[in-house]
Protein backbone atom coordinates (compact mmCIF):
# COMPACT_ATOMS: atom_id res chain seq x y z
CA UNK A 1 0.00 0.00 0.00
CA UNK A 2 1.32 3.43 -0.86
CA UNK A 3 2.50 5.28 1.94
CA UNK A 4 2.73 8.69 0.11
CA UNK A 5 0.00 11.32 -0.64
CA UNK A 6 -1.46 11.10 -4.02
CA UNK A 7 -3.62 13.27 -6.33
CA UNK A 8 -5.81 11.87 -9.89
CA UNK A 9 -4.01 11.65 -12.66
CA UNK A 10 -5.82 14.31 -14.98
CA UNK A 11 -9.12 17.16 -14.57
CA UNK A 12 -12.08 15.12 -14.67
CA UNK A 13 -15.34 17.35 -15.49
CA UNK A 14 -19.49 16.77 -14.03
CA UNK A 15 -22.59 18.61 -14.51
CA UNK A 16 -25.84 17.77 -13.41
CA UNK A 17 -28.60 19.08 -11.67
CA UNK A 18 -28.18 20.48 -8.21
CA UNK A 19 -30.76 18.64 -5.47
CA UNK A 20 -31.92 21.13 -4.13
CA UNK A 21 -31.94 24.16 -6.71
CA UNK A 22 -32.55 22.27 -9.68
CA UNK A 23 -30.25 24.01 -11.53
CA UNK A 24 -27.43 23.10 -13.89
CA UNK A 25 -23.83 22.37 -11.90
CA UNK A 26 -20.65 22.15 -13.89
CA UNK A 27 -17.78 20.84 -11.08
CA UNK A 28 -14.43 20.08 -12.58
CA UNK A 29 -12.36 18.36 -10.38
CA UNK A 30 -8.48 19.38 -10.62
CA UNK A 31 -5.07 17.74 -9.63
CA UNK A 32 -3.83 19.54 -6.82
CA UNK A 33 0.21 19.47 -4.83
CA UNK A 34 1.09 17.34 -1.31
CA UNK A 35 -0.65 18.98 1.67
CA UNK A 36 -3.15 20.66 -0.02
CA UNK A 37 -5.98 18.48 0.87
CA UNK A 38 -9.53 18.48 -1.07
CA UNK A 39 -10.65 22.21 -1.70
CA UNK A 40 -14.06 23.67 -2.91
CA UNK A 41 -13.46 26.57 -5.33
CA UNK A 42 -17.09 28.76 -5.90
CA UNK A 43 -15.77 30.17 -9.56
CA UNK A 44 -18.93 31.88 -10.06
CA UNK A 45 -18.47 34.31 -6.77
CA UNK A 46 -15.92 37.23 -7.55
CA UNK A 47 -12.32 36.34 -6.34
CA UNK A 48 -13.43 32.77 -6.40
CA UNK A 49 -13.35 31.44 -2.89
CA UNK A 50 -12.12 28.71 -1.32
CA UNK A 51 -13.07 26.84 1.64
CA UNK A 52 -11.05 23.30 2.29
CA UNK A 53 -13.31 20.08 2.88
CA UNK A 54 -12.87 19.72 6.83
CA UNK A 55 -15.13 18.99 9.97
CA UNK A 56 -14.22 22.65 11.08
CA UNK A 57 -16.14 24.23 8.83
CA UNK A 58 -18.93 22.11 8.17
CA UNK A 59 -22.28 24.63 9.06
CA UNK A 60 -25.68 22.47 8.10
CA UNK A 61 -26.14 18.69 7.75
CA UNK A 62 -29.73 18.40 6.93
CA UNK A 63 -30.42 16.47 3.96
CA UNK A 64 -26.53 15.95 3.30
CA UNK A 65 -23.54 17.82 4.26
CA UNK A 66 -22.43 21.79 3.47
CA UNK A 67 -19.32 23.31 4.19
CA UNK A 68 -18.38 27.03 3.93
CA UNK A 69 -16.01 29.81 5.19
CA UNK A 70 -16.39 33.24 4.26
CA UNK A 71 -18.64 33.54 1.07
CA UNK A 72 -17.18 30.38 -0.09
CA UNK A 73 -20.58 27.88 0.72
CA UNK A 74 -21.08 24.19 -0.43
CA UNK A 75 -23.57 21.69 0.07
CA UNK A 76 -24.06 18.22 -0.60
CA UNK A 77 -19.93 17.21 -0.57
CA UNK A 78 -20.24 14.01 0.77
CA UNK A 79 -20.74 11.79 -1.86
CA UNK A 80 -18.02 13.27 -4.56
CA UNK A 81 -15.87 13.29 -0.58
CA UNK A 82 -16.11 9.60 -0.56
CA UNK A 83 -14.97 8.98 -3.93
CA UNK A 84 -11.75 10.76 -3.64
CA UNK A 85 -11.11 10.25 -0.59
CA UNK A 86 -11.92 5.83 -0.70
CA UNK A 87 -10.37 5.89 -4.32
CA UNK A 88 -7.00 7.03 -3.02
CA UNK A 89 -7.09 10.82 -3.51
CA UNK A 90 -5.14 13.17 -0.95
CA UNK A 91 -5.08 16.16 -2.94
CA UNK A 92 -7.77 17.77 -4.93
CA UNK A 93 -8.89 21.27 -6.12
CA UNK A 94 -13.09 21.28 -7.15
CA UNK A 95 -13.91 24.20 -9.37
CA UNK A 96 -17.71 24.53 -9.06
CA UNK A 97 -20.20 27.37 -10.24
CA UNK A 98 -22.73 26.99 -8.24
CA UNK A 99 -23.77 26.25 -4.18
CA UNK A 100 -24.00 22.37 -4.30
CA UNK A 101 -22.72 19.44 -5.76
CA UNK A 102 -24.70 17.66 -8.58
CA UNK A 103 -26.41 15.07 -7.48
CA UNK A 104 -25.78 12.58 -10.44
CA UNK A 105 -27.91 9.67 -9.91
CA UNK A 106 -28.22 9.78 -6.09
CA UNK A 107 -24.64 7.32 -5.88
CA UNK A 108 -21.29 8.14 -6.45
CA UNK A 109 -20.90 5.52 -9.47
CA UNK A 110 -20.37 8.33 -11.91
CA UNK A 111 -17.35 9.77 -9.90
CA UNK A 112 -15.47 6.63 -9.07
CA UNK A 113 -15.85 6.08 -13.05
CA UNK A 114 -13.97 9.08 -13.96
CA UNK A 115 -11.40 9.03 -10.41
CA UNK A 116 -10.92 5.59 -12.08
CA UNK A 117 -10.35 6.25 -15.81
CA UNK A 118 -7.67 9.20 -14.98
CA UNK A 119 -5.82 7.44 -12.24
CA UNK A 120 -4.07 8.75 -9.30
CA UNK A 121 -0.43 9.93 -9.11
CA UNK A 122 1.72 9.48 -6.40
CA UNK A 123 3.51 13.08 -5.02
CA UNK A 124 6.14 13.64 -3.27
CA UNK A 125 5.50 13.86 0.18
CA UNK A 126 4.21 11.01 3.17
CA UNK A 127 0.71 10.55 3.75
CA UNK A 128 -0.73 11.46 7.12
CA UNK A 129 -2.54 9.13 9.48
CA UNK A 130 -4.17 9.98 12.52
CA UNK A 131 -3.71 7.14 14.58
CA UNK A 132 -6.84 6.80 16.93
CA UNK A 133 -5.47 6.59 20.80
CA UNK A 134 -8.36 5.34 22.34
CA UNK A 135 -12.14 4.84 22.22
CA UNK A 136 -14.36 7.90 21.07
CA UNK A 137 -17.86 7.85 21.37
CA UNK A 138 -20.90 10.04 19.92
CA UNK A 139 -24.02 9.40 20.82
CA UNK A 140 -27.87 11.12 19.99
CA UNK A 141 -29.65 9.52 22.63
CA UNK A 142 -32.83 9.80 22.10
CA UNK A 143 -32.81 8.87 18.37
CA UNK A 144 -30.54 5.71 19.36
CA UNK A 145 -27.69 6.86 16.96
CA UNK A 146 -24.18 5.85 18.49
CA UNK A 147 -20.77 6.26 16.46
CA UNK A 148 -17.99 4.45 18.29
CA UNK A 149 -13.79 4.66 17.04
CA UNK A 150 -11.71 2.67 18.26
CA UNK A 151 -7.74 2.01 17.74
CA UNK A 152 -6.98 -0.21 15.06
CA UNK A 153 -4.02 -0.82 12.38
CA UNK A 154 -6.45 -0.62 9.75
CA UNK A 155 -9.59 1.61 8.68
CA UNK A 156 -12.62 -0.06 8.90
CA UNK A 157 -16.95 0.87 9.10
CA UNK A 158 -19.63 -1.07 10.13
CA UNK A 159 -23.07 0.10 9.80
CA UNK A 160 -26.74 -0.45 10.64
CA UNK A 161 -29.47 1.33 9.53
CA UNK A 162 -32.49 1.05 11.11
CA UNK A 163 -35.47 3.10 10.79
CA UNK A 164 -38.18 0.94 12.15
CA UNK A 165 -39.15 0.38 9.57
CA UNK A 166 -41.20 -2.75 8.02
CA UNK A 167 -39.61 -2.35 4.32
CA UNK A 168 -36.18 -1.49 5.32
CA UNK A 169 -35.96 -3.28 8.37
CA UNK A 170 -32.36 -3.85 10.20
CA UNK A 171 -29.48 -3.13 7.50
CA UNK A 172 -25.86 -3.92 8.01
CA UNK A 173 -23.10 -2.71 5.62
CA UNK A 174 -18.94 -3.06 6.09
CA UNK A 175 -15.94 -1.46 4.51
CA UNK A 176 -12.77 -2.17 4.61
CA UNK A 177 -9.58 -1.87 2.32
CA UNK A 178 -10.61 -5.47 1.06
CA UNK A 179 -14.07 -4.14 -0.31
CA UNK A 180 -14.44 -3.32 -3.68
CA UNK A 181 -15.73 0.72 -3.15
CA UNK A 182 -16.23 1.39 -6.41
CA UNK A 183 -18.37 -1.44 -7.31
CA UNK A 184 -20.04 -2.57 -3.71
CA UNK A 185 -20.74 0.65 -2.46
CA UNK A 186 -20.16 3.75 -4.66
CA UNK A 187 -23.76 2.90 -7.14
CA UNK A 188 -25.68 3.11 -4.03
CA UNK A 189 -28.30 5.46 -4.18
CA UNK A 190 -30.06 7.91 -1.84
CA UNK A 191 -33.71 6.86 -0.51
CA UNK A 192 -36.32 8.76 1.09
CA UNK A 193 -39.61 8.17 3.10
CA UNK A 194 -42.56 8.36 0.48
CA UNK A 195 -44.35 10.24 3.60
CA UNK A 196 -42.09 12.25 4.00
CA UNK A 197 -41.70 13.67 1.02
CA UNK A 198 -45.81 13.01 -0.21
CA UNK A 199 -46.62 16.73 1.46
CA UNK A 200 -44.36 18.06 -0.21
CA UNK A 201 -44.67 16.89 -3.60
CA UNK A 202 -48.52 17.60 -3.17
CA UNK A 203 -47.50 21.59 -2.81
CA UNK A 204 -45.21 21.32 -5.73
CA UNK A 205 -42.24 22.41 -3.41
CA UNK A 206 -40.14 19.65 -4.46
CA UNK A 207 -39.99 18.49 -8.12
CA UNK A 208 -39.80 14.62 -9.36
CA UNK A 209 -36.18 15.62 -10.79
CA UNK A 210 -35.22 16.31 -7.27
CA UNK A 211 -36.41 12.62 -6.23
CA UNK A 212 -36.58 10.62 -9.15
CA UNK A 213 -32.84 8.79 -8.51
CA UNK A 214 -33.96 7.80 -5.36
CA UNK A 215 -34.95 4.88 -3.80
CA UNK A 216 -38.34 5.61 -2.46
CA UNK A 217 -39.82 3.62 0.42
CA UNK A 218 -43.34 3.11 0.81
CA UNK A 219 -44.17 2.23 4.88
CA UNK A 220 -48.21 2.80 4.61
CA UNK A 221 -50.31 1.89 1.69
CA UNK A 222 -51.40 4.91 -0.85
CA UNK A 223 -54.37 5.82 -2.54
CA UNK A 224 -55.01 5.57 -5.78
CA UNK A 225 -55.42 9.59 -6.19
CA UNK A 226 -51.71 9.49 -4.33
CA UNK A 227 -50.47 6.52 -6.85
CA UNK A 228 -51.91 8.69 -9.91
CA UNK A 229 -50.33 12.00 -8.88
CA UNK A 230 -46.87 10.52 -7.88
CA UNK A 231 -47.00 8.83 -11.84
CA UNK A 232 -47.19 12.60 -12.82
CA UNK A 233 -44.26 13.66 -10.11
CA UNK A 234 -42.18 11.23 -11.79
CA UNK A 235 -43.41 10.94 -15.57
CA UNK A 236 -44.21 7.37 -15.47
CA UNK A 237 -47.10 5.98 -17.46
CA UNK A 238 -47.33 3.42 -14.11
CA UNK A 239 -45.86 3.14 -10.40
CA UNK A 240 -46.63 0.44 -8.44
CA UNK A 241 -44.93 0.00 -4.92
CA UNK A 242 -43.33 -3.72 -4.91
CA UNK A 243 -42.07 -5.63 -1.73
CA UNK A 244 -42.91 -1.62 -0.08
CA UNK A 245 -40.48 0.08 -2.60
CA UNK A 246 -41.43 2.40 -5.63
CA UNK A 247 -40.67 0.44 -8.56
CA UNK A 248 -39.29 3.66 -10.78
CA UNK A 249 -36.32 1.66 -10.10
CA UNK A 250 -34.56 -1.30 -9.07
CA UNK A 251 -32.44 -1.75 -6.33
CA UNK A 252 -29.08 -2.32 -6.78
CA UNK A 253 -27.93 -4.40 -3.31
CA UNK A 254 -31.01 -5.68 -1.01
CA UNK A 255 -29.33 -3.85 1.44
CA UNK A 256 -28.90 -0.82 -0.71
CA UNK A 257 -29.91 1.60 2.13
CA UNK A 258 -27.53 0.46 4.49
CA UNK A 259 -24.43 0.41 1.90
CA UNK A 260 -25.56 4.01 0.74
CA UNK A 261 -25.34 5.17 4.29
CA UNK A 262 -21.89 4.13 4.28
CA UNK A 263 -21.40 6.01 1.34
CA UNK A 264 -22.05 9.11 3.30
CA UNK A 265 -20.21 8.30 6.35
CA UNK A 266 -16.76 7.55 4.45
CA UNK A 267 -17.76 10.93 2.96
CA UNK A 268 -18.05 12.49 6.10
CA UNK A 269 -15.08 11.08 8.21
CA UNK A 270 -12.66 12.30 5.43
CA UNK A 271 -13.37 15.33 6.36
CA UNK A 272 -10.82 15.05 9.13
CA UNK A 273 -8.50 15.25 6.62
CA UNK A 274 -6.37 12.78 7.40
CA UNK A 275 -6.56 8.93 6.74
CA UNK A 276 -7.82 7.38 10.12
CA UNK A 277 -6.20 4.41 11.44
CA UNK A 278 -9.33 2.93 13.91
CA UNK A 279 -12.27 0.92 13.95
CA UNK A 280 -15.72 2.69 13.51
CA UNK A 281 -19.24 1.23 14.49
CA UNK A 282 -22.14 3.06 13.34
CA UNK A 283 -25.65 2.67 14.41
CA UNK A 284 -27.96 4.91 12.98
CA UNK A 285 -25.57 7.16 11.77
CA UNK A 286 -26.54 10.59 10.08
CA UNK A 287 -24.89 13.44 9.01
CA UNK A 288 -24.79 15.39 12.17
CA UNK A 289 -23.15 12.30 14.11
CA UNK A 290 -20.84 11.75 11.26
CA UNK A 291 -19.59 14.96 10.99
CA UNK A 292 -19.92 15.36 14.96
CA UNK A 293 -17.28 12.59 15.22
CA UNK A 294 -15.12 14.29 12.51
CA UNK A 295 -14.74 17.38 14.26
CA UNK A 296 -14.02 15.34 17.67
CA UNK A 297 -11.33 13.65 15.95
CA UNK A 298 -9.98 16.88 14.97
CA UNK A 299 -10.02 17.98 18.15
CA UNK A 300 -7.93 15.03 19.50
CA UNK A 301 -5.51 14.97 16.61
CA UNK A 302 -5.30 18.62 17.50
CA UNK A 303 -4.57 17.87 21.38
CA UNK A 304 -1.75 15.16 20.33
CA UNK A 305 -0.20 17.41 18.03
CA UNK A 306 -0.41 20.26 21.25
CA UNK A 307 1.73 18.03 23.77
ZN1 LIG B 1 -25.95 10.32 0.68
Amino acid sequence: MSCKQTTIGAPIRFSGKGLHTGAIVTMEVLPAEADRGIVFRRVDIKGQPEVPALAQFVTDTARGTTIKQGKAKVSTIEHLMASLWTMGVDNAVVEIDAPEVPIMDGSAKAYVAEIARVGIVELEAERRYFEVPEKVTFAIEKRGVEIVVEPAEEYSVDLTADYSSQVVGRQFAHYDKSVDFAAEIAPCRTFVFLHEIELLLRLGLIKGGSVESAIVVVEKPISERSKRHICKVFKKENIEVENGYLNHLELRFPNEIARHKLLDILGDLALLGVRIKGKVTALRPGHLANTQMAARLAKLMASQQGQ
